[in-house]
């Protein structure tokens, strides 16, 4: 069964500084106010590397990756549960 990882941005806690766009332009867009708006949540593998990177460089933590895609539909802005850091 193949592993399959999504992204979470946490919407609150996001700045809107579009780090995660420059380095995920494949899934990531940002609205005119600068705010990322999610293409496609599922990392596929060639962009895994791309995406573990926007979770280190988010300045407030917001870009999450999940190994489970219903965990990461079912995450608040503030999660008791700590999602995947790679
Ligand atoms: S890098 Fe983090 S704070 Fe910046 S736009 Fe992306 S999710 Fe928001």
């Amino acid at each position: 069964m193949r592993e399959i990882t999504v992204l979470n941005i946490d919407r609150v806690a996001c700045d809107g500084r579009g780090m995660c766009a420059e380095l995920l332009p494949e899934l990531i867009d940002l609205d005119e106010w600068g705010y990322p708006i999610v293409r496609g949540a599922e990392i596929p593998p060639h962009l895994m590397e791309h995406a573990r990177r926007a979770v280190e460089v988010c300045p407030v933590l917001a870009f999450r990756l999940f190994n489970d895609p219903s965990a990461a539909s079912k995450v608040n802005p503030r999660p008791n549960s700590r999602p995947v850091r790679r």
